[in-house]
This record gives structure tokens, C-alpha cells and sequence, in this order.
């Protein structure tokens, strides 16, 4: 059996809402699994639940094969960093780290030999005597891990950790956490709202909505094999392009331009859609300037364009939709010209605009 084990929880708090439905998830022994949905789609729910700090209302919570359920949240083998992580003010660092061990009552010589070693790993060595008003965000961020981190427990939770960071921090730690994870080796489960931090970070990622779970997946998965149209607009940035259109006559119109879709999508799917609605859907990064060969070429307006560097975004007319293209900076288009651009047909997604369903999965 997986260590951590979700099975059809639920949670409704009392006044009725229900906020999480059915959640099912196996966590394996230090795996790193990050939660991640919209402001209010129940991740912190769920976080909590394994916690122990809100009860599951329905469904069966196994920790290393054991129901958990009713495990009062010091008996569950867990540490918690939450997104305002209160360092003692007045104490220094050391003693911010050693303060949980001294209250469980462990050996000084001990709690020196672990607080060294944290330090060490955190990069904390030479700030020990400080106190956390004398530390920048990342580096008490940094302590805040590191206490939860010193107690070995063998599960690490964190609610949206990076939050109160400034971007550059946001970043660095963004590594430093990953590192961490890697040294320690604790089975983590991450909550954030941030798709850049669930993609670089997770072995495996949730994307929740609503308080249901869309999809479980690598962020391979996730990116190439996105489930529905949610997912697929929820991880990457920008976020995946969709133009929708009724099927006539086994053809798309989109902008100007009729797509046959005979030899993209398989006969009984275009049988099956005549007169419905079918949403195309493309990543800026998957386009190519130019007409090319096995791919869906259009031609589109330039509204503006934002170089950013290493890429420019290229905002686009193309019909009643606006889509964003992704180019070189060289290639940059100029302001109010044609730009002529081709979505490859593996990089051509395919949903249905009513369930929002993923039709045809590419790569
Ligand atoms: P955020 O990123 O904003 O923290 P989240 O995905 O973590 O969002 P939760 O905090 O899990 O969301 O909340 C999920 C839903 O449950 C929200 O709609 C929230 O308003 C609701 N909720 C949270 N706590 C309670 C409560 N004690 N009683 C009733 N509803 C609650």
C-alpha cells in the first residue's frame, strides 16, 4: 500500500458546504506531490484533512496502512509549514530550530547535532545568533522549513510556503525546496495556486477546481496529456489558446479560414460532432511563423507585442478570438500587420465545448 493513502474524501463543514468530493490519491514514501487549483477550490481542505487539523467528513485516510482518520495530528508522523510562518521573534535562530526538540525534551548534545546539521543544509550556518527581524523573507523562510524539518518526521505538508516572497526569492526557493526535498527524502505535499511552482516542484501534481480533482499526473502529463479544457488553460503560461466553432459539413471555421478536419480527427469524431461545437486548442509555444506542412496555417492581425527576452508574446486577432503566439524576439511582428502563423497537428488539441472534455490527445 502507497505511505499516504486518500480514499473518496470528503469534506463538508458545518454549515453545510461542501467543499472537497471524493479526493482519491496514493502518495508513495518520499514522493513530492503538489496540489495545486484556483483560490478556493479546496487544496488547503484537503492539506488540513491530512493534517489532522479538520476532520474528514466521509472517505478513509491511511497513513503507512493504517486508518488515520481519528489521529489526533501530533500522532501523525507530520510537520506543517504554513504561509505566515511565525518564527519566535525574540529568539535566534538556533533557538527558533532547537525549541521543538528542547520541549520534547531531547539531549542538548543532541539538539546541537541537528541544528548544526539544518543549518548546514538550509545554508543557515552563519546566521544562527541572528534574530528573524536581522533576516531577509527568503532566509526565514529557510528557518521556518527548517524547523519543521528538524523534528524527522516522515511526512512534510506546506500551504502556499512562497507567498510572502518577492519573485527573485520566490524563485531561489523555490530550488532550495526541491534540494531540500531531495536530501531529506520526507513524502511532501505542497499547496499552491501557482502552476510554475506546481510544475517545477512536483513529482506528481493535482489540479483541483471546484473541490474536485481534474487531473493527477506528471508535469509531463500534464502539459501534453491534459484531461479536459481546464487543465490544458491552467498549466502554462500563457495559457493554452482555445477557438471554438460548429462543425459544418465535417469543417471548422476559424478566423476566415475553414479547417477540414478529415485526416486531423478520425471520421466517427467528425460524424459524431456535425452541428456541435468543437473547441481547437493551441499553446503559444507550439506555433510556427509561415505556412507548413502537416499543420493548420492561418493568417491572424497583430493588435501588440510584448518582448519579453527571451520570447515576445504577440497578441493576435484572428476572427472573434484573440490568441497569444509566442515567437522568437527576431521574428517579432510589427503592430497592426498580417502575421501568418501554423499550429503542427500534434500540438493541436481538440476539446468538446459542452463537457470540455479532451477529444483527441496528441504526442
Ligand atoms: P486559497 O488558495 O484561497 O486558500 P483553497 O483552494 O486552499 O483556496 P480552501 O481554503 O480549501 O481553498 O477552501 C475551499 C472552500 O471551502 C472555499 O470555498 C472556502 O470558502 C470554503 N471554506 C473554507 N473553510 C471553511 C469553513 N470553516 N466553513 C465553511 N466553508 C469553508
Amino acid at each position: 500500500m502507497a505511505y499516504l493513502s486518500l480514499k473518496e474524501i470528503n469534506k463538508i463543514y458545518p454549515n453545510g458546504f461542501h467543499a472537497v468530493h471524493d479526493f482519491n490519491l496514493d502518495i508513495e514514501k518520499g514522493e513530492f506531490i503538489v496540489l495545486v487549483g484556483p483560490s478556493g477550490c479546496g487544496k488547503s481542505t484537503t492539506l488540513r484533512m491530512i493534517a489532522g487539523l479538520e476532520n474528514i467528513s466521509k472517505g478513509e485516510f491511511y497513513i503507512d496502512g493504517k486508518l488515520a482518520n481519528e489521529k489526533s495530528p501530533r500522532d501523525r508522523g507530520i510537520a506543517m509549514v504554513f504561509q505566515s510562518y511565525a518564527l519566535y521573534p525574540h529568539m535566534s535562530v538556533y533557538d527558533n530550530l532547537a525549541f521543538g526538540l528542547s520541549l520534547q525534551g531531547i539531549d542538548d548534545e543532541i539538539i546541537d547535532e541537528r541544528v548544526q546539521n539544518i543549518a548546514r543544509i538550509l545554508g543557515l550556518t552563519d546566521y544562527l545568533d541572528r534574530k528573524p527581524r536581522q533576516l531577509s523573507g527568503g532566509q526565514r523562510q529557510r528557518v521556518a522549513v527548517g524547523r519543521a524539518i528538524i523534528r524527522k518526521v516522515g511526512v512534510f505538508l506546506m500551504d502556499e510556503p512562497l507567498s510572502n516572497l518577492d519573485a527573485k526569492q520566490r524563485v531561489t526557493m523555490r530550488s532550495e525546496i526541491t534540494d531540500i526535498h531531495r536530501k531529506v527524502g520526507a513524502t511532501t505535499v505542497y499547496v499552491t495556486h501557482d502552476q510554475t511552482e506546481a510544475m517545477t516542484m512536483a513529482d506528481r501534481i493535482v489540479v483541483m477546481k471546484g473541490g474536485y480533482v481534474q487531473q493527477v499526473g506528471t508535469p509531463y502529463e500534464l502539459y501534453f496529456n491534459p484531461v479536459n479544457m481546464f487543465v490544458a488553460g491552467f498549466i502554462g503560461e500563457p495559457p493554452m489558446n482555445f477557438i471554438s466553432s460548429p462543425v459544418t459539413d465535417g469543417k471548422m471555421t476559424v478566423g476566415n479560414k475553414d479547417i477540414e478536419l478529415s485526416g486531423v480527427l478520425s471520421e466517427e469524431v467528425i460524424k459524431a460532432y456535425e452541428g456541435k461545437e468543437l473547441v481547437l486548442g493551441f499553446r503559444p509555444e507550439s506555433i510556427l511563423l509561415g505556412e507548413r506542412e502537416n499543420a493548420l496555417s492561418f493568417e491572424a492581425e497583430v493588435q501588440l507585442t510584448e518582448l519579453l527576452g527571451d520570447n515576445t508574446n504577440v497578441y493576435v486577432t484572428l476572427g472573434n478570438d484573440s490568441p497569444i503566439l509566442k515567437v522568437d524576439p527576431h521574428d517579432t511582428p510589427k503592430v497592426d500587420s498580417t502575421v501568418t502563423f501554423s499550429i503542427p497537428l500534434e500540438s493541436a488539441y481538440f476539446f468538446d465545448k459542452e463537457t470540455e472534455l479532451v477529444i483527441r490527445k496528441t504526442n
